[in-house]
């Protein structure tokens, strides 16, 4: 359990507001996949408060993923933003008045990283494998199985 990431409800009482920012390492992250890993920081800005009967922790979320280009395979660091993470908690859930947020934010940031990677600026290996296209006047050899259809 990320110890960094809790809110004191006692804190909140009578309307106050929690400032979070917070630059962690991503090991909160607890990904150990050979297509999916998590090294860089993350940073994580934005606000706890009460409402009614309800703890509000409203973040912003910046941090790096590491998958595979879908090209060439090798791993590819993509930015990932979470640009509104928005959770609510009933009060009457919170044990011991502290709230740790770690899975829902890990679970806001898992769905943000993209299906698919590709090396920054477009993969090389995709210039190569253009190659073996069929180039335009060329098409002679290639079959169209739905031709005869039109
Ligand atoms: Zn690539």
């Amino acid at each position: 359990m990320e110890p960094e990431l809790k809110v004191y409800l006692d804190r909140l009482q009578g309307g106050k507001t929690e400032i979070i920012d917070l630059t962690l390492s991503s090991t909160f992250m607890d990904v150990d996949e050979a297509d999916l890993k998590f090294n860089d920081r993350v940073i994580i800005k934005g606000k706890a408060y009460l409402a009614n009967d309800h703890l509000v922790i409203h973040l912003k979320v910046e941090t790096k993923v590491s998958i595979p280009c879908s090209v060439c395979n090798k791993m590819v660091l993509i930015p990932i933003r979470v640009p509104e993470f928005y959770h609510t908690e009933d009060l009457e859930e919170v044990k011991g008045r502290v709230y740790y947020y770690a899975n829902p934010l890990r679970e806001a940031i898992l769905l943000e990283v993209p299906p698919f990677g590709e090396c920054l600026g477009g993969c090389a290996e995709r210039k190569e494998l253009e190659k073996y296209k069929p180039s335009e006047g060329n098409t002679d050899s290639v079959q169209f199985p739905f031709a005869d259809l039109t």
